[in-house]
């Protein structure tokens, strides 16, 4: 029996999904499961669309047409967590099962904490995510890189560091490094993402880590919560899913790569926040940036931790309505309410027609909060910094002592 905190090679004992699947389809397995046992009403995943470049978020009800989201889609930039809010109900009257990057499972976490999602009522699948590329951005790198139509590409995999793709008459692979190095790659905010294998979900299922004869037939799962061993346990114990103990070597290969991971991320944000420059010169820089803005809201609407019903930019009193662009407060009322809970998913980036690097700005702010506080969002319930200001408390000490560092009294400097 599996139990919190225990690593296992896992595969599904179906043949069907064993083939469909990315490695071993046991992400699928366990879904299809859990919807044939009752345990969830209904499953949040992510299937193909149109082509491989059109990642669709879907839900499903019918164990039968779980298959069609097996396989993972590299170029999925989606982010599932506010969908959970905005068209489920925010799991508050039914079960589910989502499966989630890094950054979904942060979203849901962030928007927990706002009582916007009843996780009581979510199992997470977690995949480990090395990053995912923008559709058009894959477009584009495969026919200039690659010198191959990205009409005629049949499977794209991320594998071993490099980019790698199958088409009509061959395969080819690129080394991540020299795409990126090259202006492609992964989106950026995935490069500076340091959440490759996302713990927060119950089970954490990747292919690092799977050596020998198990290699690209099973899935390296780490159990992360009781939720998910009791998932995983009654699945094997029903036989839909195999497991075996994970290859000494193997985990210490998932160690390493996972901690070159990391010091990658390190090397990104370094390289991305100094491009920023510092304090007024930065300020300088997001101003002249975000006065492309369109006032199109996507960026609120996509964001996992905007959620409010009155947002603040719709108020006259700060944002002067029909003006395109907004006045900065547009931008600044959005670094007030959220950058101490960015989880830097990039959707607010992605997502905007001026090509804003909101993301960057954002996430630029967040790392700073994390270093002057400790918050880290994404990773557990611990509330934001701004839900433990009392707000009349801060008007009144503002009045009667003059001073704006509304942090002073409330938290205490986090020990070097
Ligand atoms: P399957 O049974 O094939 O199920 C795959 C599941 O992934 C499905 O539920 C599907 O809905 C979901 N999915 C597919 N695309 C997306 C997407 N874009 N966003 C959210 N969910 C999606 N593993 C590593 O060890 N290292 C990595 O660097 C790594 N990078 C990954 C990057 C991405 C974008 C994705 C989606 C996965 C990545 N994985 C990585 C996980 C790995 O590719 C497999 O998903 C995992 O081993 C499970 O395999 P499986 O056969 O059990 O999954
Ligand atoms: Fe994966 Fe992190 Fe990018 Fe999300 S932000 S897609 S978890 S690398
Ligand atoms: Fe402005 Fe871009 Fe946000 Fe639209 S998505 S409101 S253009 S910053
Ligand atoms: Fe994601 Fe942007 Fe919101 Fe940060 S501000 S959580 S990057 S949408
Ligand atoms: Fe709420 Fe502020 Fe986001 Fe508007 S910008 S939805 S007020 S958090």
């Amino acid at each position: 029996m599996a139990a919190k905190g225990d690593m296992l090679y896992a595969w599904s004992t179906d043949a069907e999904i064993q083939k469909k699947g990315e490695c071993g389809g046991a992400v699928t397995a366990l879904l299809k499961y859990a919807l044939e046992k009752k345990i969830v009403d209904g499953v949040l995943a992510v299937k193909k669309g149109i082509d491989l470049y059109d990642a669709q978020p879907t839900f499903i009800t019918d164990p039968k047409e779980i298959a069609q989201t097996s396989g993972s889609l590299h170029c999925g930039t989606l982010l599932l967590s506010k969908l959970v809010k905005n068209y489920l109900d925010g799991a508050d009257k039914m079960k589910i099962a989502v499966t989630v990057k890094g950054c979904d499972a942060m979203g849901l976490y962030e928007l927990a904490k706002r009582k916007q999602v009843n996780l009581d009522n979510v199992v997470m699948i977690g995949v480990n995510c090395g990053g995912s590329v923008s559709p058009i951005t894959a477009r584009k790198m495969i026919l200039d890189k690659f010198g191959v139509d990205p009409d005629k590409v049949t499977k794209e995999e991320i594998d071993k560091g490099q980019f790698i793709i199958e088409y009509e008459g061959g395969h080819k692979g690129i080394s991540i490094d020299e795409l990126e190095e090259q202006g492609a790659g992964r989106r950026s905010n995935c490069r500076r993402c340091k959440v490759k294998v996302p713990r927060q979900a119950d089970l954490a299922c990747g292919n690092w880590g799977v050596i020998g004869d198990k290699a690209g037939k099973a899935t390296f799962v780490e159990v992360c919560s009781e939720k998910g061993a009791n998932l995983l346990n009654a699945a094997v114990k029903d036989k839909a899913l195999a497991t075996e103990a994970p290859n000494a070597k193997g985990i210490e290969m998932r160690g390493k790569v996972e901690g070159a991971m990391m010091k990658l991320g390190d090397k990104w944000r370094d390289k991305d926040f100094k491009g920023l420059g510092e304090g007024r010169d930065r300020l300088k820089k997001i101003m002249q940036e975000t006065s492309r803005c369109i006032k199109c809201y996507s960026c609120i609407l996509a964001c996992p931790i905007c959620y409010c019903v009155d947002c603040t930019t719709k108020n006259p009193a700060y944002v002067n309505p029909g003006q395109v662009p907004p006045n900065f407060m547009f931008h600044l009322i959005r670094f007030a309410h959220i950058a101490d809970s960015c989880i830097n998913c990039g959707q607010c980036q992605e997502l905007c027609p001026a090509e804003i690097p909101n993301a960057l700005f954002m996430h630029a702010q967040q790392v700073e909060l994390e270093k002057m506080f400790g918050h880290v969002p994404g990773m557990d319930m611990s509330l934001p910094l701004l839900a433990l200001v009392e707000e009349k408390e801060e008007r009144a000490r503002l009045t009667n002592t003059g001073s704006d560092m509304i942090f002073e009294n409330v938290f205490k400097p986090v020990p070097k």
